[in-house]
């Protein structure tokens, strides 16, 4: 970061209200005094700030010098190229649209009940399993549904044991910040967590450490991505999957994207929506997201390609690797190479590339210039 100090104020011009925001919550979770709030209603995801008698924009300990937020931001000025040169000693190639890294293998849990909850192989399920049981980590930040899951609304949390890993596991299109389930993982004395994130809260621990945001960067050891392109706006469940198809969502057992929203019903019934259909439910953070790889995690996940019951799986650095020899050691998965499925592959780097191009003009250049 250059001498100049940057803090809220620079935050709210030019991520928050630019549309570049994802509302990743790293900032609300990096602030030290707590002025930081977070909306997560009305389709709205981002951070506000709370002190009484100043502007949206104003932060009194901003003002002091305080740099803490701009420091955790994923999104603020160059972070992508900062970030690659922080964590693999280099600047990446212009043919690396999704981030670099060290290997690429399909996994799944040989666990059948994890294997079964998991949203793909459960491979992201098995890593936590394999993380607490082995002391690596204290807890871990997943998301999971409110209440008794008939709401279909995503919420942060923590899990420490085997029960909370299988009732976080699966995936929930709508968004979730599972950085903010932070300061409760803290507060139970975990000191080594791992974070479980879509990719644009897979580039926080990252940022954090790069830019010397303290302690939260520090105890945020082990950062696990998802692939992704988009979430949706929670009303999609009443303004289509409803109103159009009649489909309740206290009705909905379970959900995916392969090509089509697939729904499966607690009735048995299964549908497909067209995902042309769902575009206009677009979260609004989403809609400038150049990250389709989690291209920042030690180890970023996906579901695309041939085999539906493998994770798609993406190591990208040392600690991710020794993660992965140890699962494979302790006999916790099965994998097998990449290479068993090139157009998966494929399909990501193509995935990966049209996301770059949501990057705006007005913003730092360099994520819109890799594949190009
Ligand atoms: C919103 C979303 C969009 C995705 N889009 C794609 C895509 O376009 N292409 C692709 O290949 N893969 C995508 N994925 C990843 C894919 O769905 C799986 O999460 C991934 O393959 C890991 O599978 P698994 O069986 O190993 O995970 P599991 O073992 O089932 O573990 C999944 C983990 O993800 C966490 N989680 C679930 N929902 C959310 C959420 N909304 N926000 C944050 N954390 C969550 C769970 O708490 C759990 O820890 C997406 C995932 C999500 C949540
Ligand atoms: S992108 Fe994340 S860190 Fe940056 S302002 Fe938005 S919520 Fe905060
Ligand atoms: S597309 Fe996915 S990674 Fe990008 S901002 Fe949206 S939720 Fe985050």
């Amino acid at each position: 970061m250059p001498p100049e100090k940057f803090q809220w104020k620079h935050l709210y011009e030019e991520v928050v209200t630019t549309g570049l925001c994802t509302g990743c919550a790293g900032c609300v979770i990096a602030c030290p005094h707590d002025v930081l709030g977070y909306r997560d209603d009305q389709g709205v995801y981002k951070p506000f700030h709370l002190e009484e008698g100043y502007a949206p924009d104003n932060c009194s300990h901003g003002e002091k010098s305080c740099t803490s937020c701009t420091r955790a931001c994923p999104r603020f000025r160059t972070w992508e190229s900062e970030i690659d040169e922080f964590m693999f000693g280099r600047a990446r190639e212009a043919d690396e649209v999704s981030g670099i890294y060290k290997d690429i293998v399909l996994a799944r849990a040989a666990d059948p009940v994890i294997h079964e909850v998991g949203q793909d192989g459960g491979l992201v399920s098995a890593i936590l399993l394999y993380a607490l049981e082995h002391d690596i980590i204290d807890a871990a930040l997943v998301s999971y549904l409110e209440g008794d899951g008939s709401t279909w609304k995503a919420v942060p949390g923590v899990a420490r044991t085997r029960e909370d890993v299988i009732a976080s596991a699966g995936s929930r299109y709508t968004y979730s910040a599972n950085t903010l389930a932070y300061n409760d993982a803290i507060e139970s004395g975990a000191e080594r967590i791992a974070l479980v994130g879509m990719s644009c809260q897979s580039s926080v621990p990252a940022v954090m450490k790069q830019r010397k945001a303290g302690k939260v960067a520090r105890r945020l050891t082990l950062n696990i991505g998802l692939l992704c392109s988009k979430t949706f706006d929670d009303a999609i469940f009443e303004e289509l999957f409803e109103a159009k198809y009649g489909l309740k969502r206290a009705d909905i057992k379970k959900m995916n994207i392969k090509g089509v929203f697939q729904i499966w019903m607690h009735n048995g019934d299964y549908h497909e929506v067209p995902l042309k259909e769902c575009h206009a439910w677009t979260r609004e953070g989403c809609n400038m997201c150049p990250d389709f790889a989690a291209q920042h995690a030690d180890i970023s996940t996906g579901g695309i390609g041939a085999f539906n019951d493998w994770t798609l799986t993406i190591v990208r650095t040392d600690v991710g690797r020794e993660i992965m020899d140890g699962l494979v050691a302790s006999g916790m998965i099965e994998v097998r190479p990449g290479d068993d499925d090139p157009g998966a592959i494929a399909l990501m780097h193509k995935l990966a590339k049209k996301s770059r191009t949501r990057w705006p003009e007005f913003a730092v250049a360099a994520p819109r210039l890799v594949g190009t």
